[in-house]
């Protein structure tokens, strides 16, 4: 998948209760209001920043069925999910999203497809405009065939426009996600000229956030701070010219901020995330986490998933701080940062996330910056998102690459 899903749900959140079609959900006092349907980890493209888990390879082999998804989405509406998001890897890879949406829009979900557009054909759109598919989010790389080839290591760049060109045709908003990084973002003005050209109506510039094969390749996706700076600045210019009614969301990198994001809205708040083999996870990246067995839709239900695991409950609220969050004034804004984040680089999941500058760790994201300008290591190969490498990783040949974090996937 791409890093989208997390800004998407600014697009929905104007989404009210009343767009439950009547279907009643127990309101309690978290909610899993955003199920995120990883449906598969399979994908054709290799994208450098994918935040799919490095040892996805494991997973390929035992997706859920479609009676197993259509259990999943019809339990999350109980607990009171109404946004669906069906992700992958890439989504379109399975043959049954259509009977997906069909049971989607029956149990009153708003539903959104995040797809790299490999895959999407007349015949599915329509499929999906009439089972009730509400929304398509498609991922765009750069305006130049060169770095889109690069950066997902295969030759996609006319089909993704002929995609969106597909998905305006049939009457869906256009909504696209960029993912930003050092190759891409001195074309930031040029990427939003390209989006307006596309029509598209809502356009993310995601940042690189670094988990997963991302954070393999940080010495070579990372851009300068000044880049940064630059591509903020033209899409304020962009967003303050009348003309251009396009809504822009910048996704503001954590690495050049000085105060964490609130991860996930809150762990065990408002989202859950559904894998490919039915592991049920409070974020993405949750399994990096040690000493933590997330609960699996074909053992228990999600109601006692979302309720009562151990893993959900593990840092729902701030009762599970140390110091310096503990005592903090401000921890009701990022209620510490990411557990992921503090764990891969600090190597403990209950401290301050790094990037925070009040953090011990705080250095690591320095370093980490200082890194990012070295020569020696960003001239270090790519290590593409494909199943070789994913094999490689889970083998452990690839330790000189990812021995400083502390766990990967
Ligand atoms: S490889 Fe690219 S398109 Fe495929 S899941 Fe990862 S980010 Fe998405
Ligand atoms: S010390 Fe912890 S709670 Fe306070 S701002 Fe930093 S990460 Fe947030």
């Amino acid at each position: 998948m791409t890093q989208a899903s997390l800004g998407q749900s600014v697009v929905q959140k104007e989404i009210h209760a009343s767009q439950n079609n009547g279907v009643a959900a127990n309101i309690t006092q978290t909610q899993p209001l955003w199920l995120l349907a990883e449906v598969t980890y399979r994908c054709p493209l290799h994208c450098a920043f994918c935040y799919n888990p490095t040892d996805y390879d494991k997973h390929t082999q035992n997706e859920l069925t479609t009676e197993q998804w259509i259990d999943a989405l019809r339990d999350a509406r109980k607990l009171g999910a109404i946004q669906l998001g069906i992700s992958g890897g890439e989504p379109l890879l399975r043959d049954d999203i259509e009977d997906i949406v069909i049971e989607a829009k029956k149990l009153g979900y708003y539903s959104n497809l995040i797809t790299s557009g490999v895959g999407l054909t007349e015949k599915r759109i329509k499929a999906f405009k009439e089972g009730g598919l509400d929304h398509i989010q498609l991922s765009m790389h750069d305006i130049t065939e060169e770095i889109n080839n690069f950066i997902t290591n295969t030759k996609t760049f006319e089909l993704k426009k002929k995609v969106a060109a597909m998905i305006k045709d049939h009457g869906y908003p256009m909504v696209l996600n960029v993912v930003m990084h050092r190759y891409n973002i001195g074309h930031i003005k040029e990427i939003l000229e390209m989006a307006e050209a596309l029509g598209a109506d809502y356009i993310e510039l995601a940042n690189t956030q670094y988990y997963g094969w991302s954070l393999v390749n940080r010495n070579q996706l990372m851009p300068l701070k000044e880049q940064v700076d630059h591509a903020e600045a033209v899409t304020n210019e962009f967003r303050a010219n009348p003309n251009n009614k396009m809504k822009i969301f910048f996704v503001v990198p954590d690495y050049f901020s000085d105060r964490p994001k609130k991860c996930m809205n809150g762990w065990g708040e408002i989202f859950m995330i559904v894998t490919a083999n039915g592991d049920v996870l409070p974020c993405h990246s949750a399994r990096v986490l040690p000493n933590m067995q997330f609960p699996n839709v074909r053992e228990k239900g999600l109601e006692w998933a979302w309720n009562d695991s151990p893993a959900f409950n593990k840092y729902r609220g701030d009762s599970w701080m140390k110091e310096p969050c503990r005592s903090c004034s401000e921890k009701e804004n990022d209620l510490g940062g990411c557990r992921c984040q503090a764990f891969l680089l600090s190597g403990d999941a209950e401290a301050a996330d790094p990037v925070c500058s009040k953090s011990p760790h705080h250095h690591l994201i320095e370093k980490a910056i200082e890194d990012s300008k070295n020569p020696v290591l960003t001239a270090q190969p790519i290590v593409f998102r494909n199943d070789k490498n994913s094999k490689k990783i889970i083998a452990g040949e690839l330790n000189d690459r990812v021995d400083e974090f502390h766990a990967l996937p």
